[in-house]
């Protein structure tokens, strides 16, 4: 039974959350949507459990029933604690989803109040003062502030929050935090606190030990990736609680992200692998025999040379992407590459794929759903956030073992493209 269950508010939150709760030695699955069924074979043999829903910019009302469905499930698997996962960059807007979902975890689990705490020194996010920076910046001087779905124009978390939830809003200072785990827990336990949502100022991974000591006793805790720092699982040290992978079979990069880490990873790889352009004038054209052409490169790449992993591209250093903003059919057109990278992928796996690198946060939501993936086990770390992933997927009404590395587009190192295979067992 899971000791720990999260609900992350999007797809490459959960696997970002689940990489570190298996570098905290938790066997970790990933749930696509709420595990069907309560308990069910998903989550059986696992430590922790992350659902991935769609909630951060969904109606508020859908975020909250989505989130509610998921605690229901993971307490019938058997769950005591949670772990409501977010952005760390508090992506919401004054209607929410951070605070109503909050609010009702809270209420569904009988429980007054929780901490905040969306710090990650790791990736450069810190929270000071109740005050969240992006590195060097304040959260509303980043880029974060013309985010086009939740532009954030404040960085005080306090005042960010309390448009958002029915409860007051509460604030531990570094210093407390500073002071070690007893000093936070003493200042949670105050009667102005019990009943709040406390902000949690962290400035550094000791800083997160604390907090994660002192809330070890509360059924839910609120935050980014960086909290889970604090947690260890039953499995001690590193790569005990890796997945197995899918075995030996060929493997392929489906690349439909158009982030600049993505194009350099493009770039670096394009001289390395067989590699072929995925043209949007093509699958308007005709996207069947556009698909077929891409899946045959690939069978052929690996007719030649099964040891190496073709890469199918959507966008390289060169490639102009239309803005869905400046251009009519600029949002039509990324459907379309998506659906026709999502088919690739079903097609491969048909035709023997075991190892699937898929880069792109939407692209990877497309290719998991069109694969009807439905739990991911998290096996080995490919860099922060990123890990290949163990999953059935369901092809033609049959079950196919494959491993997925799925990547949103700024992680992961310029050579990850050609260095991800080496990690498989
Ligand atoms: P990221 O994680 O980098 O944001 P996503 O997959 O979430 O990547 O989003 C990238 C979007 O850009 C996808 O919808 C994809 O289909 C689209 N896209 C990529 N390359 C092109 C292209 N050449 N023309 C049009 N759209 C593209």
């Amino acid at each position: 039974m899971p000791q720990l269950a999260a609900i992350a508010d999007d797809f490459t939150g959960a696997t970002d959350l689940a990489t570190m709760l298996v570098t905290r030695g938790f066997r970790t699955v990933v749930t696509v949507g709420v595990p069907e069924g309560g308990s069910g074979d998903a989550v059986a043999g696992a430590d922790a459990v992350v659902v991935a829903l769609k909630s951060r910019t969904a109606p508020t009302a859908r975020a909250v029933a989505d989130s509610v469905a998921a605690l229901r499930a993971l307490r019938a698997a058997g769950c005591e604690r949670f772990y409501f996962k977010y952005c760390s960059t508090f992506d919401s807007t004054p209607r929410g989803n951070i605070g109503p979902v909050a609010d009702a975890l809270l209420d569904e689990l009988g429980a007054p109040g929780t901490v905040v705490v969306p710090a990650f020194p790791a990736t450069g996010r810190t929270v000071y003062r109740a005050r969240l920076f992006v590195h060097d910046d304040l959260l509303d001087e980043s880029p974060m502030r013309d985010h086009p779905l939740t532009p954030m124009r404040d960085s005080h978390l306090g005042r960010l929050l309390a448009p958002q939830t029915v409860r007051p809003v509460h604030q531990v200072r570094h210093e407390t935090v500073r002071a070690g785990a007893d000093a936070v827990r003493a200042a949670l336990d105050e009667p102005r606190a019990r009943g709040a949502l406390t902000v949690v100022d962290a400035t550094t991974d000791d800083d997160l030990r604390a907090i994660a000591a002192a809330t070890a006793g509360m059924p839910l805790v609120t935050g980014a990736a960086g909290l889970a720092l604090g947690l260890t699982g039953p499995r001690g040290g590193q790569g005990s609680a890796r997945a197995r992978s899918a075995g030996r079979g060929p493997g392929a990069i489906l690349s439909g992200s158009a982030s600049a880490a993505t194009r350099a990873q493009v770039g670096h790889a394009r001289g390395l692998l067989p590699s072929r352009a995925v043209d949007p004038e093509a699958l308007r054209a005709g996207l069947d025999g556009a698909v077929a052409g891409l899946v045959a490169f690939v069978t052929d790449c690996w007719r030649a040379d099964p040891t190496r992993p073709p890469l199918v591209y959507a966008a390289a250093e060169e490639t102009a992407v239309p803005g869905s903003a400046g251009h009519a059919d600029g949002a039509g057109t990324a459907r379309l590459v998506e659906t026709a990278l999502a088919r690739c992928a079903t097609a491969l796996v048909a035709a023997g794929a075991r190892h699937l690198l898929v880069a792109g946060g939407e692209t990877s939501g497309a290719v998991v759903t069109a694969l009807g993936a439905r739990a991911l086990r998290i096996g080995a770390p490919l860099a922060p956030g990123v890990a290949w992933a163990h999953t059935e997927a369901t092809v033609d009404g049959a079950a196919r073992p494959v491993d997925l590395a799925l990547k949103s587009g700024n992680f992961g190192g310029t050579d990850m493209f050609t260095t991800a295979w080496g990690a498989l067992s």
